[in-house]
């Protein structure tokens, strides 16, 4: 039933078959994990084409599982989406990367990042409060946090996520439309949505300088983003010759292996030496 499919422990009997028993003890050790703090945050770059300034930087989530090892955002992150479990850890991120953000203002960097935001917490009418409060917990002007939505979840239910985007915007957060080609938004869709930056999905980005429709794929959406006033990011840039590209095409920030890997807070604190402090 409709019901059922809503209900995280349904959906994965329902689907999935071949890995329920795998999942579920996943789900296990992640409702561990959450109350003992093991999921960290690492924080990738995002870069000006022109400057090569830092832009800003987007958090990942990262789980050391204690037996298993590193475990993916990719695999885990489902998992948790398919329960209520996920506005718990969507908290948890915000408040690492926030405290993380704070720590920075007061070493004098004054660094934008980016949250990945799933369309359950999107959707959730209590969304915009929490950030609200975490904002004020954690004393990070507003302006300093992005959420990065998938252009999926802005579609699964557009009006809601218009409505939320407009309460976020009131606090000064920015947003973004993540994985931007893959999620078949309306051009009407787009316009209406009170976002500020545009991300090429990488699946474009990887072999632009190679598949001459995927060159044209991406000049057009840089093209569209400006258009509709948006700052437009490519992900996935993994060598010089599509940063030079990108650059060529207009694109205003990138961010990929090429650039800088996801890192540790200490990490990328580690490369702001010699960075002017803001
Ligand atoms: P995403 O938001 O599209 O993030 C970009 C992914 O591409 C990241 O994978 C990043 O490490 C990887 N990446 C960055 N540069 C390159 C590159 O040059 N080449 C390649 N091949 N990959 C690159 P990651 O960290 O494994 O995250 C995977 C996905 O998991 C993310 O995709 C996002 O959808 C989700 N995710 C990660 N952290 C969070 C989180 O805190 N909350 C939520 N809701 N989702 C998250
Ligand atoms: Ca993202
Ligand atoms: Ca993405
Ligand atoms: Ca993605």
């Amino acid at each position: 039933t409709a019901k059922q499919q809503r209900c995280g422990f349904s959906h994965f009997a329902a689907g999935h078959a071949p890995d329920t028993a795998a999942r579920l003890t996943l789900l296990g050790d992640l409702r561990r994990a959450l109350d003992a703090d093991e999921i960290t945050l690492y924080y990738q770059p995002k870069i000006d084409t022109r400057s090569g300034a830092l832009a800003g930087v987007e958090a990942l989530a990262r789980w050391q599982h204690p037996s298993k090892g590193p475990i993916s955002p990719a695999q885990f992150i489902p998992v948790l989406e398919a329960t209520s479990l996920i506005h718990r850890f969507t908290d948890q991120a915000l408040t690492l990367a926030l405290r993380q953000t704070s720590a920075w203002l007061d070493a004098g960097y004054r660094i934008p990042v980016a949250v990945n935001i799933s369309t359950r917490s999107l959707l959730d009418s209590a969304f915009p409060d929490r950030i609200a409060a975490l904002l004020h917990r954690t004393g990070v002007p507003g302006d300093l946090l992005c959420i990065e939505v998938t252009e999926h979840a802005m579609m699964s239910d557009p009006d809601t996520a218009t409505t939320v985007l407009h309460r976020i915007r009131e606090l000064g957060v920015r947003s973004s439309i993540d994985d931007y080609g893959t999620g078949y938004s309306s051009m009407a869709y787009l316009k209406a949505l009170p976002v500020d930056e545009l991300k090429i999905d990488q699946s474009f980005v990887k072999d632009m300088t190679r598949d001459h429709s995927n060159l044209a794929l991406v000049r057009s959406a840089i093209d569209l983003g400006h258009n509709l006033g948006l700052t437009v990011v490519a992900e996935g840039v993994e060598d010089a010759a599509t940063l030079a590209a990108l650059h060529a095409i207009g694109c205003d920030l990138a961010q990929g292996y090429h650039l800088a890997r996801p890192m540790s807070p200490a990490a990328l604190t580690g490369t702001l030496h010699g960075q002017p402090a803001r």
